[in-house]
């Protein structure tokens, strides 16, 4: 039979498929399963309205059967089957632009072949794990079966077969294992049971495998020697319903806990479990959570921010960046949008419309939670905060402080009269009519703060100072530099704006005293000058030059 020849763009994409050193070869699985899923909704649907399908609902399945004799994996599904035609344009084409487009990215980058792991490129990412496919398929409605049958670049042949029902059996020949790849895994039931669970658990049809399982033998129980025995148990591989698909009123909390602790190894409970589903321009369901402690890594290089992106149930990637802003790094979840294809690059999908709709919506949906934390759950909220304070306030500060609005009314800092966090809009609303600043004072921590000769005259007035103990507040006000029109004013460092009364006497020996000292303590100090901030102590340290010695101290600990 003469071969006919894969279209010429589907011959280079194969090529460069076959000849990559792969590490997500694995994802093959995922890509079958999902086109067996596709066809069986296909008919699915039909048989809504066509009782000749003679299925129910019930009846569909998809079938996994390993079996290491023949070194073949077959999967079969009960779905709309192909025929000719469709063999031809589905399987010896790869039409789609998406796949156009992957492929000249990857021309572009030939070093990162990675991300086709990432994606895949349906049907054909099977030749990764194959060296030879066959695809046995009777379309529904139509009396002829055909064999489609292939060994890779070189093309394909398609032959006529019997075959009773409607339906796709995809025979794939694994490949034997070399010196640096382990093909044999793939034959292994307990394996693929992992990666159905892992990439398929929400297809929303059963995948089905016979697996061989060992028990103790019935007649030896409650002897001293058991002795065991092989059976076979047909085990239903996924399941099937993703919570994020159910209605937050039928998922308890415990089931949400559950998943959240499963799902990202979490030790914690979540603090926020919150459910999105959005129609519109773009359609998506998302589950997210905001944790309770900060995961051990959490400030370090190793931790990894993203959310778990699906499309339609099937997993897409574990951690895409894109829909999370850093300042809220520290949310897990997923997001599930059929608007998402399955074949798509991480470049295409930086650029993806849909993608950015969906990570500009979950950020304002992020925003009003914690929002309403702060207002209905003070005690929730500075638990967070005391987890993921320091990330709002790195929030302010980062992209020249493009997300200060977004940002401000989140943060919060210590307050000497309140004993406790507070926020700004608190702090300005308690604010003296004759106020003038926001005062803040910078010091190791509060008790350190407490007793700082620079912040006396403040308290003598009656007015409250914001602390800052991390390095990372200073840096967090100066990049506001007003809240509510009101500017910040450093204890240590700044004009305080404070009208103190001047005595005369004072006036007059001033001059001679500030000599004296001056000279007294030489090139230690810059200046000496006197001070309007002091009322009981006697002096007090000033940095010259809009940088505090907090902050000198943390340039000086950060240099190299
Ligand atoms: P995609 O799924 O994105 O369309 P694939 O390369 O995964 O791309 O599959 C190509 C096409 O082959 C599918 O669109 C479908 O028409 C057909 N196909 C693949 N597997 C099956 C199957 N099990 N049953 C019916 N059609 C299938
Ligand atoms: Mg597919």
């Amino acid at each position: 039979m003469a071969k006919k020849q894969f279209k010429s763009e589907s011959k280079r994409l194969l090529d460069l498929m076959i000849n990559s050193i792969y590490t997500h070869k694995e994802i093959f699985l995922r890509e079958i399963i999902s086109n067996a899923s596709d066809a069986i909704d296909k008919l699915c649907f039909i048989s809504l309205t066509d009782d000749k399908v003679g299925l129910d609902r019930g009846d569909f399945k998809i079938v996994l059967k390993p079996d290491k004799e023949s070194r073949t994996l077959t999967i079969t599904d009960n779905g709309i089957g192909m025929n000719k035609d469709d063999l031809e344009n589905n399987l010896g084409t790869i039409a789609s632009s998406g796949s156009l487009k992957f492929k000249q990215s990857m021309e572009e980058k030939q070093d990162d072949i990675d991300i086709i792991g990432q994606f895949g490129v349906g049907f054909y990412s099977a030749f990764m794990v194959a060296k030879k496919i066959t695809v046995n398929t009777k379309k529904y409605g139509e009396d002829t079966a055909y064999c489609w049958q292939s060994s890779g670049a070189d093309g394909y042949t398609i032959s006529e077969i019997e075959k009773e029902n409607a339906g796709t059996e995809i025979i794939l020949e694994i490949k034997d294992n070399t010196d640096d790849e382990n093909y044999d895994e793939f034959l292994e039931q307990y394996r693929i049971q992992g990666l159905v669970k892992k990439y398929s658990d929400y297809i929303r049809y059963p995948i089905v495998m016979d697996m061989t399982k060992s028990r103790v033998k019935e007649e030896t129980k409650d002897s001293d020697k058991p002795e065991y025995e092989d059976y076979t148990e047909t085990v239903t591989l996924n399941s099937m319903i993703p919570l994020w698909q159910r209605r937050k009123k039928d998922v308890t909390q415990e089931e949400y806990d559950k998943f959240y602790s499963e799902k990202f190894m979490a030790m914690d409970k979540p603090l926020k479990t919150i459910v999105t589903s959005v129609e519109g321009v773009v359609t998506y369901k998302a589950l997210l959570f905001i944790p309770s402690v900060a995961p051990y890594d959490y400030y370090t290089k190793e931790y990894k921010k993203g959310l778990q992106l699906y499309s339609s149930g099937v997993l897409i990637m574990d951690n895409c960046e894109e829909l999370l802003p850093e300042h809220f790094r520290f949310v897990k979840g997923i997001v599930d949008s059929a608007d998402l294809s399955l074949n798509i690059s991480r470049e295409m999908l930086q650029h993806d419309r849909h993608l950015i709709t969906i990570a500009q919506n979950i950020e304002k949906k992020i925003k009003n939670e914690l929002t309403s934390m702060l207002q209905n759950d003070r005690e929730n909220y500075e638990k967070f905060f005391n987890a993921f304070g320091r990330q709002l306030k790195y929030g302010v500060v980062s992209d020249y402080g493009m997300h200060k609005e977004e940002l401000q009314d989140l943060i919060m800092f210590y307050s000497s009269s309140e004993k406790k966090l507070v926020t700004l809009s608190e702090y300005v609303d308690r604010m003296k009519e004759d106020q003038k600043f926001i005062y803040f004072a910078t010091g190791e921590n509060a008790a350190a703060i407490d007793t700082l000769p620079q912040t006396e005259l403040i308290r003598s007035k009656g007015y409250e100072i914001l602390y800052c103990t991390e390095e990372i507040d200073e840096f967090t006000l100066q990049s506001l530099m007003t809240y509510k029109e009101k500017k910040f004013c450093s204890a240590m460092n700044d004009d305080l704006g404070i009208e103190t009364e001047e005595n005369k006497e004072d006036e007059e020996n001033k001059d001679a005293l500030l000599t004296f000292v001056k000279e007294t303590l030489g090139d230690k100090v810059a200046e000496v000058t006197a001070s309007k901030k002091l009322v009981s102590h006697p002096v007090c340290l000033t940095a010259k030059g809009g940088i505090s010695f907090e902050m000198e101290k943390y340039f000086n600990s950060v240099q190299p």
